[in-house]
């Protein structure tokens, strides 16, 4: 029979991603103990109820100690701090891994404080919803899709194995890649679709009151598709574009190039060339449903 993956179980930051590791782990590994840290009592409260670990605590140092793996799951700007805390507390050999959107300020904020004598895997589970917190979780958040590790070259081989059977555990195909290839690809699939949904939804809420409950009304026209991506937590996303600035910087030059290559041929009414740009977007969504990312 297998050993069980990991005995005990740090989760630092138990929102939507930790929580729902949790979940994980209760179904597929109900010999690992798990121990939450978040910040407010309420947040440490709605996990007992829940029942999704053996023990609470708002002390990241307390959290960590004994632990084999320490989960970092909090907003990016709180890397720096969670680092300072629980750098002095951790066991030898522990694997620290996170799940941050963006990984080379992952690794900024967290490699120059974490002790030598642990395993530093950064990862990004690149599943989620625009919900937050404990209760918007579920263990099957992350069947089906990528997870991307992005090791240092001094990182444990054996290290990233296991941080790899975690994420397939969970259900998830996993990819290793350098960190700031990973911020491109992420700036491209996911960062740049948001800016322009907080764009677009911002405009909207602008406009007039009587234009503005019309909007509401006849959402279903595309407009909705865009509110929900804009309804994700704002700060997560703040800290996703202060810490990916020159990728997505580089992107929007790019997107306002073609959106401006759009606008002329609208005014020339060139038909032809509108229906040849629209008809090679609809190929990738057709590829993105046969890769069953849909
Ligand atoms: P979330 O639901 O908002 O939960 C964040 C958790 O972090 C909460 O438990 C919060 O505690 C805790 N926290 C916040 N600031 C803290 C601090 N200074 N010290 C200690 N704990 C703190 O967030 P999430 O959506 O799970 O995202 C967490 C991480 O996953 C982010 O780094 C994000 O980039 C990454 N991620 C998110 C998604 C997604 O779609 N949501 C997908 C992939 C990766 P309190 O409740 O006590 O405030």
């Amino acid at each position: 029979m297998r050993g069980v993956l990991f005995q005990r179980v740090a989760i630092i930051g138990f929102g939507l991603i930790g929580s729902s590791l949790a979940r994980v782990l209760r179904r597929d590994s109900p010999e690992t103990r798990i121990v939450a840290c978040a910040r407010r009592a309420e947040t440490l409260a709605t996990v007992k109820r829940l029942a999704l670990a053996d023990a609470t605590t708002d002390d990241a140092a307390a959290a960590v100690a004994g632990a084999d793996l320490v989960v970092i799951a909090t907003p990016l700007s709180a890397y720096a701090e969670v680092a300072r805390r629980i750098a002095p507390a951790l066991e030898d050999g522990a694997i620290v891994t996170d799940v941050g959107s963006v990984k080379g300020a992952a690794i900024a904020a967290l490699q120059p404080t974490l002790p030598k004598r642990v395993h530093f895997v950064p990862g990004h589970p690149v599943a989620g919803t625009e919900h937050s917190g404990p209760e918007a979780g579920f263990a099957d958040l992350f069947r089906d899709r990528w997870c991307i590790l992005t090791p240092l070259p001094e990182t444990a081989p054996a290290a990233v194995a296991r941080i790899a059977a975690l994420w397939e555990m969970a259900g998830m195909r996993v990819a290793t890649m350098a960190a700031d290839h990973h911020d491109k690809v992420l700036a491209v699939t996911s960062h740049l679709p948001h800016l322009i949904a907080y764009t677009i939804v911002g405009t909207a809420t602008e406009l007039g009151q009587d234009l503005q409950s019309e909007v509401v009304a006849y959402s279903a026209g595309g407009f909705r598709d865009f509110t929900r991506i804009a309804a994700s937590d704002p700060v997560m996303w703040r800290d996703i574009f202060l810490s990916n600035r020159e990728a997505v910087l580089e992107l929007l030059q790019r997107f306002n190039e073609d959106l401006t290559a759009l606008q002329r041929t609208i005014r020339r009414g060139d038909g032809e060339a509108l229906h040849e740009w629209f008809t090679r977007t609809r190929a990738i969504r057709r590829s993105i449903i046969e890769a069953r990312q849909a």
